[in-house]
């Protein structure tokens, strides 16, 4: 069950809910193109926000070891599992969410918040993070060297994208929290309303330390002109949007770090071997209906181009779009505005490919947002599939001749978030995991053996790397318990070897 639709969504900014100026922005619920909720940001104190994370929400956080800190988290994920069925409804109204859709973006949050509620547990009482041990420098063994993580002294400033309201605000501030450091969280205004009403159960459970969680719904009001070194941006959205955060002068100038994971033209390719008939030829043919329709295709991580041996590129086509014929509810995108890109993006690819499959549209899929899923098949030497990226449930099969040539074809991606290989063939698949491993931040191997086991090109997990070389922003999130690192100074601490030996045991190596 779900409140009416809130009329004004609030930023939570310096521990109060405040509302901004004016009108604001409109969400709306794709489905029908109804204003859902609005958001503004003007007028509010983003400044002051970034000052109270700084000067009250730090020194809370770091007055926590990591272990308490790991059961903060363990708590958030508490309150968020209790109340699913709100979240639910409130990714339907504003994402158009299916229930398996949401799951991705509400219980993925859950299932990450818990994941570094467990592995931040094993940190202990440390106060911050060593990597190696001491060592001797010089013929004297009395000097010594250690590199030291120390938590760096700021906010760390979130800016998520539309598709993610929740999965993209947790799995980031996990992390930040683990680490100590307060977060200013900014979700994409058009689908914020989930993200303002977690964050809300989460302040009113109070189990959070004043300052250590803000948040600001609508638009960025000012977050970039505010930030200062020390503090640590992590953005997420499209490459464009990656390019004005990291030139903004102000950024730049302060030598603000940034982690930046952007938008990607992931491949899936199918081996050689796995001819039609074949249960590799089937894994993937699901694997790529289903990246194509989860979600309605808005997934960072979604499968965007197919490549696969030339020879069985008509029975690939016409076994994808059965599959998908046979999918049921297919989500909208998120906003008519989204619909419109993505139908200019499918006509900018059709000047370079052709459309193999287009999904008759169902009751009730004619207006609003809804986009029919559709396949496009292009030649090894058009450029475009391999340039735009179209955010929707939009595919392209690119054939290729021998191994090499399907390499080729992938790296033309400029750098991803993710590949994913089908074969039943070893060697294909280790050679395969080589030849992608320094264009992709993931390289997902499927052979029949994990065919039902494996978690999925698109899912993400915290356990591995998420990110992408190149195009895909050349950031790196979650990753375990290494993903703490950006949210600490790597710094090469050199003295007397007692000294270094006493810093070495209130730290943890990671
Ligand atoms: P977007 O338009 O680039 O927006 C992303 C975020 O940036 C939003 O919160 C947006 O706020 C904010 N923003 C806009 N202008 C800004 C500015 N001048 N300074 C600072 N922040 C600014 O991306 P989107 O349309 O929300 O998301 C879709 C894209 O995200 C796709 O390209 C997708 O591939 C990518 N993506 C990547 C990942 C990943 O992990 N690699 C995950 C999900 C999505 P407003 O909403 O208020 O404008």
């Amino acid at each position: 069950m779900i409140a009416a639709a809130p009329v004004f969504l609030e930023s939570y900014l310096a521990g109060r809910w405040v509302r901004g100026e004016g009108e604001g922005a409109a969400l709306v619920d794709p489905a029908t193109g109804e204003v859902v909720a609005r958001a503004s940001t003007v007028g509010l104190n983003i400044e002051g926000a970034l000052r109270y994370a700084r000067e009250v929400g730090q020194p809370a956080l770091r007055a926590l070891r990591y272990a308490q800190r790991a059961e903060m988290l363990g708590r958030i994920a508490d309150v968020l599992a209790a109340r699913k069925d709100e979240w639910y409804a409130i990714a339907l109204k504003n994402s158009g969410n299916t229930r398996a859709d949401a799951a991705i973006d509400v219980d993925g949050a859950i299932g990450t918040l818990k994941y570094f509620a467990k592995a931040g547990a094993a940190l202990g009482e440390a106060e911050f993070l060593a990597d190696g041990e001491p060592q001797r420098l010089a013929r004297d063994p009395n000097f010594q060297g250690v590199h030291l993580g120390i938590p760096i002294e700021g906010a760390a400033i979130h800016i998520n994208a539309y598709n993610f309201p929740s999965w993209g605000l947790w799995e980031k501030a996990a992390v930040a929290l683990l680490a100590g450091i307060p977060v200013v969280a900014k979700p994409a205004t058009a689908t914020a309303w989930l993200a303002v009403a977690m964050t809300r159960a989460v302040v009113d459970a109070g189990m959070l330390p004043a300052g250590a969680l803000s948040l600001v719904a609508g638009s960025t009001g000012g977050l970039l002109e505010y930030a200062r070194f020390g503090d640590a941006i992590a953005f997420t959205g499209s490459a464009e949007t990656a390019e004005i955060v990291r030139s903004h002068p102000h950024v730049r100038g302060a030598g603000i770090r940034v982690n930046v994971e952007a938008d990607s033209l992931n491949a899936s390719l199918l081996g050689p071997d796995a001819v039609p008939g074949t249960s590799a030829f089937d894994l993937f043919v699901r694997e790529v209906a289903r990246e194509m329709t989860s979600k309605a295709g808005q997934k960072c991580t979604a499968i965007r181009r197919a490549v696969v041996p030339a020879q069985h590129i008509d029975t690939v086509a016409a076994a994808i779009g059965a599959a998908i014929d046979a999918i049921g509810e297919v989500a909208p995108v998120v906003s008519p505005s989204s619909r419109a890109a993505v139908e200019r993006g499918i006509d900018a690819l059709a000047e370079g490919a052709a459309v193999v499959y287009r999904r008759a549209a169902r009751a009730g899929e004619d207006q609003a947002a809804f986009v029919a899923p559709v396949l496009l098949r292009t030649d090894a030497v058009a450029d475009i599939a391999h340039d735009i990226e179209v955010f929707g449930p939009v595919a392209t099969l690119v054939p290729y001749r021998d191994a090499d040539e399907a390499y080729d074809l992938a790296r033309r991606g400029g750098g991803s978030l993710v590949a994913s290989v089908f074969s039943a063939d070893p060697a294909f698949l280790a050679a395969s995991a080589i030849a992608l491993g320094a264009t992709n931040g993931r390289v997902l191997l499927v052979d029949p053996s994990i065919g039902d086991s494996h978690t999925g090109h698109g899912i993400v997990l915290p356990s591995l790397v998420h990110g992408g070389p190149g195009r895909a922003g050349n950031g790196e999130e979650l990753g375990g318990l290494r993903g703490l690192w950006f949210y600490h100074q790597r710094t090469a601490i050199q003295g007397p070897a007692p000294v270094l030996a006493e810093l070495a045991s209130r730290a943890v190596r990671v």
